[in-house]
This record gives C-alpha cells, sequence and structure tokens, in this order.
C-alpha cells in the first residue's frame, strides 16, 4: 500500500466514500464488518474500507459478555449463528445473577436477584408487576421468579433453546458469553471476506488539516494513509479523537466509582462441569466479582474502586472468591475511568469504542455501545458530505445513550442496603447518584416503570430491564393508595401458578446448556 492510496477529498466535492478505521479489537472490527454490510462497499457507488490496526499494540482482549442486541447485529453482518459460536466459543447468556448486591453474605433476606433477557409474561396483555407488588405471588418470590420461566431455566444450568432451532431464535431471549479475541479474529476474516482492506501498520502520528480536521495518519510502512472519514477505534488511547482532536472526556466517576479491574482465566472443576447460562456477578468490599462459563474455561475478573481497596487487595479478593484453582494463574489488570466523550464526532473523525466512552463491565455496556454506534453511522453515512448534520445527530444520541446508561449501572448500585464498607456506603449515598436517577427514582414511588418512561431510540435498556434490577434491589413502590384499582388478584394468581407450571414445562423440555454447546460446536 502506498501513499495516499486510501483515496483522498476532492477539493471541489465532498462525497464520503474512503472510510479508514484505526483499530483492530472489537470495536474496528465489529464497525468494519457492519459498515461492509450495510454500504455496499466494493461496489460501484459504494463506500470503501481500510482497517490499519498495529502489529505491536495487542488488543483489550477482555468483554466477554454481551446484551441480546448483539443477535441482531451478527444476523445483520451476516454470520451464521453456529459459525459464530463454534468460532468464538460462544456459550448462551440468559441474564445476569446478581449475589449481594442487596445485603452482604450470611445476613437475613434474599442473597442474589436475576436480571433476565426475557421480558415478563403478560397473559392476555396483562402487567402482573403490580400484582406482584401487592403480594399476590407466592409468599418471598421475587420479581424474577414470578413473571418468567427464565430464572428457572438458568438456575437449572440449561440452555435458552432446543437443538436443531433457527439461528437467532430461541424458546428464550439471549445474548453470549465468548473469548473475545477469537471473536474479534472471526469478525476480521468475515470484514476481509466482505471486501474491507487490511492494513498491518502503527500509526504514530495524526497531523491536522488548517481546518482542524483530520489530514491523514501516518504510519511506520505504508506512510501516510487518508481517507474522507476516520474511525478511532485505538481503544483507551484515543489516538485521533482524543490525542490529536482533543474532544473532552467527561468521567463520570463521581456516580461510578470502580475504576480498576483484575481479571483470570481458570479451568472448571471437571470437564463435564455444568455451564452457567448466566453471568454471575457478586458483589464484593470495594467493587464486584464476574465469573463467566466458556465451554473450555471461565473468565473471571474483579472490578473495583482504587479510592476504596488497593490492587494487592483487589487481586486476593479475586483469587479468593475463585478458589484453589486460582493458585498458579497470573492475573491481568486494567485500569480505566468511567465516563464518555460527549462529542465522539468531530470534524471527520467519529470515535467508536473505548476510544469513545466506557463505563464499566457491568451489564455489557462496552460492546452494546459499540453496536449502537456502528448502526448509527450506517444509518447517517454522509455520503454528500453533510458531516455537520450527520455529526451533530450522531453526538446528541451517543451523549443521551451514555446518559441513561450510566443511569441504569448506577441503579445496581444506589439502592443497596449493605453499610458493611465505605464502598457500599459511598454508593448509597445520595449525593453520588444523579439528578436524572433521582427523578426516575421519585416517579417511581408509587408507580412502577412503565414504557413512557422510556425512549428506545436513546436508552439501551427496556422498562423490563429497569424493572428486574428496581425490584431485584428491593425498592418499594407503594401501591397501597391506588390498590382498589387492582380487581383481577384472582386472575393474577392464576397466572402466577401457571407460569410455575410453565416453568417446570421449560425445564423438562430445554436441553443441558453444556450438551447444546457441544452439539452445536460439533455439528452446527
Ligand atoms: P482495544 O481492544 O483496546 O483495541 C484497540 C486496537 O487499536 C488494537 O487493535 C490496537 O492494535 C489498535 N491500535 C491502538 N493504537 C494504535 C496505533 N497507534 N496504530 C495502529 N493501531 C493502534 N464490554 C462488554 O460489552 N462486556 C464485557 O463483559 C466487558 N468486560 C470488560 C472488562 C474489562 C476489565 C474492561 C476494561 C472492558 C470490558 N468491556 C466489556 C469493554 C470491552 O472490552 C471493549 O468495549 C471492547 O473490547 C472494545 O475495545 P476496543 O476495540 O475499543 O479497543
Amino acid at each position: 500500500m502506498t501513499t495516499q492510496s486510501m483515496g483522498s477529498k476532492d477539493a471541489g466535492s465532498p462525497p464520503v466514500r474512503d472510510v479508514l478505521i484505526v483499530g483492530g479489537g472489537t470495536a474496528g472490527w465489529l464497525a468494519a464488518a457492519y459498515l461492509a454490510r450495510t454500504l455496499a462497499i466494493s461496489q460501484p457507488g459504494g463506500a470503501r474500507i481500510s482497517l490499519v490496526e498495529s502489529p505491536d499494540i495487542g488488543i483489550l482482549g477482555v468483554g466477554e459478555g454481551t446484551f441480546p442486541s448483539i443477535q441482531r447485529t451478527l444476523r445483520r453482518i451476516g454470520i451464521d449463528e453456529s459459525v459464530f459460536m463454534r468460532e468464538s466459543e460462544a456459550t448462551f447468556k440468559q441474564g445476569i445473577r446478581f449475589d449481594h448486591w442487596v445485603r452482604p453474605p450470611d445476613t437475613p433476606g434474599r442473597s442474589h436477584y436475576f436480571h433476565p433477557f426475557e421480558s415478563a409474561i403478560t397473559p392476555e396483555g396483562m402487567d402482573l408487576l403490580p400484582y406482584w407488588l401487592l403480594g399476590c405471588a407466592d409468599d418471598g418470590i421475587g420479581i424474577d421468579t414470578a413473571v418468567t420461566v427464565q430464572k428457572g431455566v438458568a438456575d437449572a444450568s440449561l440452555a435458552p433453546k432446543r437443538p436443531g432451532e433457527a439461528d437467532y431464535a430461541g424458546a428464550l431471549n439471549y445474548a453470549y458469553h465468548f473469548d473475545a479475541v477469537k471473536f474479534a479474529r472471526l469478525l476480521r476474516t468475515v470484514a476481509i471476506d466482505l471486501g474491507v482492506r487490511h492494513v498491518v501498520d502503527t500509526v504514530d502520528a495524526v497531523p491536522l488539516a488548517e481546518d482542524g480536521t483530520i489530514a491523514g495518519v501516518l504510519t511506520h510502512r505504508n506512510g501516510r494513509l487518508t481517507a474522507d472519514l476516520y474511525i478511532d477505534c485505538t481503544g483507551f488511547s484515543a489516538q485521533l479523537i482524543g490525542q490529536a482532536l482533543k474532544s473532552p472526556y467527561q468521567s463520570c466517576r463521581q456516580w461510578l466509582f470502580c475504576d480498576r479491574a483484575v481479571a483470570l482465566q481458570v479451568p472448571y472443576d471437571r470437564p463435564d462441569a455444568p455451564i452457567p447460562s448466566y453471568t454471575i456477578s457478586t458483589a464484593q468490599e470495594a467493587g464486584w466479582t464476574w465469573d463467566i462459563g466458556l465451554e473450555s474455561r471461565r473468565g473471571t475478573g474483579h472490578v473495583y474502586s482504587s479510592d476504596h481497596t488497593d490492587d494487592t487487595r483487589a487481586e486476593q479478593v479475586l483469587r479468593d472468591y475463585i478458589g484453589p484453582a486460582a493458585a498458579d494463574k497470573a492475573a491481568r489488570t486494567f485500569r480505566f475511568e468511567a465516563g464518555f466523550r460527549p462529542q465522539p464526532w468531530v470534524g471527520n473523525c467519529v470515535a467508536i469504542g473505548l476510544s469513545g466512552g466506557f463505563f464499566e463491565p457491568l451489564e455489557s455496556t462496552g460492546i452494546v455501545m459499540i453496536e449502537v454506534a456502528a448502526v448509527l453511522l450506517s444509518s447517517l453515512f454522509p455520503w454528500a458530505g453533510d458531516m455537520v448534520t450527520a455529526a451533530r445527530q450522531f453526538n446528541r444520541i451517543m451523549r443521551q445513550r451514555y446518559e441513561r446508561a450510566a443511569d441504569f449501572l448506577k441503579l445496581h448500585y444506589c439502592l443497596t442496603r449493605r453499610t458493611d464498607t465505605a464502598f457500599w456506603r459511598d454508593n448509597a449515598d445520595a449525593a453520588t447518584t444523579p439528578d436524572t436517577l433521582r427523578d426516575l427514582l421519585d416517579r417511581w414511588r408509587h408507580r412502577p416503570p412503565e414504557g413512557l418512561d422510556f425512549d428506545l431510540n436513546l436508552d439501551t435498556f427496556s422498562e423490563a430491564s429497569w424493572r428486574f434490577v428496581l425490584y431485584g434491589m428491593e425498592y418499594g413502590t407503594d401501591l397501597a393508595a391506588q390498590a382498589g384499582a387492582f380487581r383481577h388478584k384472582d386472575e393474577a394468581r392464576r397466572h402466577f401458578a401457571a407460569i410455575r407450571a410453565g416453568t417446570a414445562q421449560a425445564l423438562a423440555a430445554l436441553p443441558r446448556h453444556r450438551d447444546l454447546i457441544q452439539q452445536i460446536y460439533r455439528h452446527g
């Protein structure tokens, strides 16, 4: 590849055709594959996409949990589900189990709750939540068990679908866990097959034009590479959007305290051990641990606040959580600052992935935001050179997405009843909760979250997710004043009993998670 070979802007007419993605992690390759599929690349009139990635700077290689939106993204890219699962060592993820987030271990009360990906069952359109709040379900039963069969299925280490069911569809909604390095490799193969040009080289400098836009990127071996539009997927280093263009980073650390992680991969106790089909998220003294089951190993990590513990203690907490399997395993450490760039698109550069923002691993918002940005960029692609208009809309939507996701993440922390450590006390302090979240919680004192509280163009997490976390954290919505309005209690009780029976049927009908995974790996 030679100097200027990526194509350059025509001074008279500035249509956008040549796109240069810098960075080959999950963000770079997912954006490349998605845009390659949707922008008709290499076709007459289509866009041309190149991706440059450094042979010397590795990818982050964590990010093993996803959200169900990934199904649509992969289907749109055109990857068969079985190929994706086999190549990425993917397993099914039906939700997240939160252990000890409400109260510490060994205290009376529920020890965990589940955020399932399946929405609540609404028999004949009936919303059962108010009846659960009014005590019509069995005593002590959580909302996660009362209104879906998914918690029962997940508890039993079963899969969300049967063998032979169509790609990206199943009895129950799901996302995946996978090996992040293998996933990026698969996306690379797919993107290159779709026509993306792959350049292995390191960007040393990013010169700016007189108008402050990016004039090109200077590489070690290929000289200057230029394009009409640059996508910064360089991870935390944010070479283009941060270092060159100085788009500010807005910290959210005042709300989301976690800023470090330590990760370890460990084998199962025995090769045929059940694979949990959900992430196990366990609250710890100054953060939380994740535990993700792949086919051949577990991916574990501890996310924590450096204001509330130190690195040595944090690693020990992770090793104690894992037990003997961690003994001879080396740990990797990560540093980050929860936040985002309110202007991820500046001039001719768009940031996607860690360069645009990152909160923490909770609820897999990292990969979700990559998906959102890829879809948005594809829809708003400035074919006619209309970058300013496209950037304005992209920035507004991404900023609101981040702000609303930050509220959802803080919801997991701020309702805790834990007072055992400074981390949890500080999280429960109302001064560390954003006003926007406090406003939502005020609304829900006397009514549950409704569709009208959310905007699906801006909210990553729907009413269903908010409800499962809100009531999993034992928030008290008081319906006493309107209890008379809920006149169908007997009907609701019948429906709760039917969901219990449905859970028993699902347990009998669905295969063991490990069995289905092995069948998919072997036979597709
Ligand atoms: P990276 O993976 O860092 O890739 C950067 C790329 O840029 C590399 O290819 C590198 O070679 C290239 N590059 C950098 N500089 C240059 C240069 N000068 N020249 C050329 N190339 C360059 N997200 C989730 O959704 N779910 C999770 O469970 C989850 N867990 C996480 C756990 C931790 C501890 C952390 C820190 C993050 C987690 N995330 C998670 C976030 C997720 O890992 C990232 O969103 C995802 O990996 C995307 O990373 P990236 O592609 O933006 O950056």
